[in-house]
């Protein structure tokens, strides 16, 4: 990830006291709070005190607590300024990757609702996929003697039992409704 700073960070009067090993231990402790997490500051003293290789970071953390940046507590020491260098809430890893996934998942949503259908639609709620499979438990090889998808032999529902007037109507709509599929403009083999 990234770790930031203002470009009057090096210049702040409050570094004035402060030695250089005590600044670059602070920059450590920063660093280690991004890539670890630690979006509170919070950091345990031993991991805090191998931050940097500064020779005496005990030394470090007291004078980081004097110029206000860090404070320091028996078994933690909190970095208070974590907020200026930490990316927002919304720029970190770990919410970034699922904002993308619900992005996409709502885009495919509105697309497959504006008719616009494709492979990519969600399949619990796209007519058209929800539909296919129900054509699919309809029609097994099985059950009908012929290759799957394909329409079984009116007046028959591969079962060898009678279909009924009802269900022979709600079959060629559904031919009707997925002739499109057959054609030459076969949505399921668009590119997404
Ligand atoms: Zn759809």
């Amino acid at each position: 990830m990234w770790t930031r700073y203002d470009d009057r960070f090096t210049s702040a009067r409050l570094w004035d006291p402060v030695s250089f090993e005590a600044r670059w231990h602070y920059l450590a402790l920063v660093e280690v709070c991004g890539s670890t997490g630690r979006y509170d500051g919070v950091l345990p003293v031993n991991l805090a005190a191998r931050a940097s290789d500064v020779p005496d970071p005990g030394r470090c953390h007291d004078e980081l607590a004097a110029a206000g940046v860090l404070k320091v507590d028996t078994d933690t020491v909190t970095v208070v300024t974590i907020d200026e260098h930490i990316p927002p809430p919304g720029e970190r890893e770990e919410n970034l990757l699922p904002r993308k996934r619900r992005n996409t998942a709502a885009y495919r949503k509105r697309r497959c609702e504006a008719g616009e259908h494709s492979r990519h639609c969600p399949a619990d709620t796209c007519p058209v996929k929800l539909s296919r499979r129900d054509m699919q438990r309809d029609v097994t090889p099985d059950d009908a003697g012929l290759p799957r998808g394909l329409p079984a032999t009116p007046g028959r529902d591969g079962t060898g039992r009678a279909v009924t007037q009802d269900q022979e109507q709600v079959r060629s709509e559904e031919e009707q409704e997925h002739a499109h599929e057959r054609a030459n403009d076969d949505p399921w083999s668009a590119t997404p």
